[in-house]
Formats: structure tokens, sequence, C-alpha cells
């Protein structure tokens, strides 16, 4: 696979690309790609003639107390399994290049930013929507390609994308998960053994809330009550939030309208890792 790493060379490239009519189809990671990155390549595929991958650890959408040093990094392997799926270019800056000292203009998130993710993370999404743009004017994109995983994150992008006029089609898909459940993250690997079993508790407190609801129950108090259930307990655990939502707004409902859909979002910590999750069911009539 290509790798480009500086911003006047992707300009470039992706200028040329542009110019003899081809379509470009981007995935922004972090790197440290698993099958869920993998699934974004291919539906980026169907639908471009070049792929480019961005490989950037985001220093922005850190803060200073979370994992930007130790955040998992295998540059050569990234490089293998970008190459086996297809990718055509991997453009992978450096922080320095990417925010010189001068750097000012950033991206503000607005109230969605501040919501959920934004509660423990503050700052995070003006991290994330700064960088998505920059990323957007370095590649020149038709479409983009991020994943339901990260569901608030996806929905901020497509309103930035809408909101400032971006020309990019803003493509969203599913959660790819390991065989029992646990949606696959770069962060799994910090995980210990007893914490990565205990970690399944999340996608089974999604399930009891997904039966709870295609059982008739439209009470949301309920639903969240049979989710925590699920969840892992213990003095390692913290649950950050559970929340029943439109899947618009991302509002917290109180009891469900039949024939809607509504979104369970989690976030978790176990141990010392932040693990997220979430699920769109519908509410049946
Ligand atoms: P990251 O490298 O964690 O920043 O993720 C890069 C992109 O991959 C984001 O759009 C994520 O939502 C997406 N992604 C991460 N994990 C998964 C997963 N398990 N299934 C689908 N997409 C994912």
């Amino acid at each position: 696979v290509r790798v480009i790493t500086g911003l006047r060379d992707i300009q470039a490239t992706t200028d040329a690309i542009r110019v003899v009519g081809q379509r470009i189809g981007v995935v922004p990671t972090m790197g440290y790609l698993h099958e869920g990155h993998i699934s974004l390549v291919q539906k980026a595929r169907e639908r471009s003639d070049v792929v480019i991958m961005t490989l950037f650890v985001n220093p922005t959408q850190f803060a200073p107390t979370e994992d930007l040093e130790t955040y998992p990094r295998d540059f050569e392997n990234d490089c293998a399994k970008a190459e086996a799926a297809g990718v055509n270019l991997l453009f992978a800056p450096t922080p320095r290049e990417m925010y010189p000292p001068e750097f000012s203009i950033v991206v503000e998130p607005g109230i969605l930013g501040s919501d959920l993710e934004g509660i423990v993370r503050p700052t995070h999404f003006l991290g994330v929507l700064t960088v998505v743009a920059k990323l957007f004017h370095l590649t020149r994109p038709h479409v983009a390609v991020f994943g339901q995983k990260d569901f608030q994150q996806a929905m901020l992008i497509r309103k930035m994308v809408r909101d400032l006029d971006f020309d990019v089609e803003v493509l969203v898909a599913p959660i790819v998960r390991e065989s029992d459940g646990l949606a696959m993250s770069s962060r799994n690997v910090f995980l210990s053994p007893d914490e990565r079993s205990r970690a399944i508790g999340l996608s089974r407190g999604l399930h009891a809330g997904a039966a709870r609801i295609a059982g008739g129950e439209r009470n949301v108090s309920s639903v969240k009550a049979a989710i925590h259930r699920e969840l892992p307990a213990g003095d390692d655990i913290n649950v950050d939030y559970v929340r029943i939502a439109d899947p618009e707004f991302l509002q917290p409902l109180e009891m469900l309208t039949s024939g809607t859909s509504v979104v369970m979002l989690l976030a978790v910590r176990v141990g010392k890792t932040r693990l997220i999750d979430n699920m769109v069911v519908p509410v049946p009539q």
C-alpha cells in the first residue's frame, strides 16, 4: 500500500485523482486495525475508485488525563492489513505537521457535543470534528465511512457536513463484534482476561434491553433496569451512562412510542478501560 505522510503530498495526490474523474472513498482511523475498520474499507470500496485510509492518533481528541501515550500502535501490521483489505493509499500524517505551533482555529460541536460522551470528555468532539474537517480537506473524499460503534461521533460528523456544507457523503457502517458479542475496539487489548470476560455484559445488556422492547415494554426505566442487570458489576466498574434515546437527537426518552425506533447507548469503564456500545431497535406496534 502506498503511504503518504506529507499534507501537501496528499493534497496533490487527491487533486490528481479528482482531475481524472475518479471517486475517492475515505476511512478515517486511529490505527491498530481490526475487522471493524476493515468493514468500513469494504463499504468505501463499493462506492469509490480509490480508497484512502487515514491513520492518525489525533492528540486533540484526548484529554490530558486520557490514554494518548499508551493508545495501541502497530504501523507495520496496519499497513499489511490495509493492503490486504484493498486500501489504495494510507495517509499517516505527523502530529507536528497537522498541528503546527501557530494552530488555533477549531470546529465547535455545539450542544450535542457536550452530552453523553461529552459529559465525561468535554473537549473530545471538538478535537474529533476539527481533525475530520482537516482530513476531509486533505483527502477530498466523495464518500467517507464511519462506524456506528461511535454513534454520537457519526451523528456529529453528519451534522458538521450539513451545517458547514462539506461536499461529502457520510456513510455509517454497522458495529462489528467478537463472536461473544463484545464490540471490536482497539482499546479491547487493554482488558485483562478477567475484565475481557466480564466486558460481554455490555452487549448482553443491549440484548436484554432489546428483548424487553420487542416484548412490548414501553417504560424506559424498566428497559434500563433490564440493561443494568446484565452490565458488569464490582468495585472496578463505573457505568458512565445508559441512555435510551431517539436516534435523531439523542434526547433521553421516558416512554417509548410504537412504530418508532430508539437507540440504546452505553459507556462503562471496566478497570482502566472505557468501553462504549449501542444498538438501534424498532419499537413494535
Ligand atoms: P478508531 O480507530 O477507533 O478511531 O475508529 C475508526 C473508525 O472505525 C470509526 O468510524 C469507528 O466508529 C469505526 N469502528 C471502530 N470500531 C468499530 C466496530 N467494532 N465496528 C464498526 N466500526 C468500528
